[in-house]
């Protein structure tokens, strides 16, 4: 079997309703799904994390080293990439791009093997996952806390015992939102907060002293992700669990966070920090450590999919009878074309989602809506 033809398909909709976090503001979904098509027929899909159609351009770049290629060589064909591109490429579009191609080709391997992705990683410990409902963007600065109370009351009437809101934008205000969910939701749910690096460490270290007693169960991105030194300050500033890790890629990415304890918990996201092939090794790394693994999600079914492989497959830690299991990131906010995109979509039942057990990433994807959500001029 070699490699064929490479093709990205950049997908793009217009939102009904902007909403930002602290570090983006999103009229527009847009994301680059990979197809990987082979001499036998065999076609294999993935996903890269970020903006569209520079990710689209950099897989592109990376074609003239993928034609003709066994697809079954993922290590090989991994560092062949990566290196063809590592002088000025070690992190950053040219993984989140050779991330996508990578899951593509573990994809492939899956369909060959007419197994899950999730045994060729070593087996599944779980055959499903408590996802939490990530919301509570900022749609309108006048409402934004009756707006995030409305849409995290939804979540908890739909099943759903964790949620993720946004915060990051005033240390007060922020507070203010955190204070009125504890009370709304049930006591047993669990929430979550990510300020989307739009703290520095004084705010940071404030906001998480005040928030402690509300019961948080980790605290994302406080600080900018180059300063590894300012998460450290955090951690030992205030006591929520400092969580980090979705803009950091590869296994040398990942070195100082997890060896300087940056992080509680470290949140790598297979379309961003180098696919299957990588993560693998980055949750290995984590153990070495005693830190937490909980996967970045922001994506379509087909990043979806690839997230819940990898989860099925990661060991529990530490073993014990009714072990900590990792959870979902379940983006509920506007996607018109996140599960159209599959023919089967990926869907919650009273907050829980269940592995794909098909071959491959366990999707088939809907050409139809390829078709309909392409960008103009991308094709
Ligand atoms: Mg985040």
């Amino acid at each position: 079997m070699k490699i064929e033809r490479v093709v990205t398909h950049v997908l793009d909709a217009p939102l009904r309703e902007p909403f930002e976090s602290a570090s983006m503001r999103m009229g527009r979904r847009q994301n680059v799904l990979v197809e990987i098509v082979c001499d036998d027929g065999t076609v294999g899909w993935g996903e890269c994390l970020g903006p569209a159609l520079p990710n689209a351009a950099v897989v592109k770049a990376y074609e003239p080293w993928l034609i003709g290629a066994d697809p079954l060589e993922t290590e090989k064909i991994w560092i062949t990439l990566y290196n063809a591109l590592r002088d000025q490429g070690q992190r950053g579009l040219t993984v989140t791009a050779l991330s996508g191609i990578d899951i593509a080709l573990w994809d492939i391997k899956g369909r060959h093997f007419g197994v899950p992705v999730s045994i060729l990683l070593g087996g599944r410990f779980r055959e499903r996952v408590q996802a939490y409902a990530t919301g509570g963007f900022r749609k309108s600065p006048g409402t934004r806390k009756r707006d995030i109370c409305e849409e995290i009351s939804g979540y908890m009437e739909q099943g759903f015992r964790a949620a993720k809101i946004k915060i990051g934008f005033d240390v007060r205000e922020d507070l203010e939102i955190i204070e009125a969910l504890r009370s709304l939701i049930p006591a047993e749910a669990r929430l979550m907060i990510d300020a989307n690096h739009g703290y520095d460490v004084i705010e940071a270290v404030r906001l998480g002293n005040a928030a402690a007693q509300y019961d948080i169960d980790w605290f994302e991105e406080p600080v900018v992700p180059e300063q590894p030194a300012a998460y450290r300050e955090v951690r030992r500033g205030q006591p929520i669990p400092v969580a980090g890790g979705e803009t950091w890629h590869t296994r040398w990415g990942m070195k100082e966070p997890l060896e300087t304890r940056c992080v509680d918990i470290l949140q790598p996201d297979v379309c961003g920090c180098g696919g299957f092939s990588e993560i693998k090794r980055i949750a290995d790394m984590a153990t070495l450590h005693g830190v937490r693994v909980v996967p970045h999600v922001w994506g379509t079914a087909v990043q979806i999919a690839a997230s819940l492989q990898f989860m099925a497959a990661l060991p529990p830690d530490p073993q014990r009878p009714s072990p900590i299991a990792p959870m979902l990131e379940f983006d509920r906010t506007e996607n018109p074309f996140r599960q159209a995109v599959v023919s089967e979509p990926i869907e919650h039942d009273v907050g829980w989602v269940s592995v794909p057990d098909g071959p491959g990433l366990g999707i088939e994807i809907n050409r139809d809506a390829l078709r309909e959500f392409a960008m103009k001029g991308s094709g």
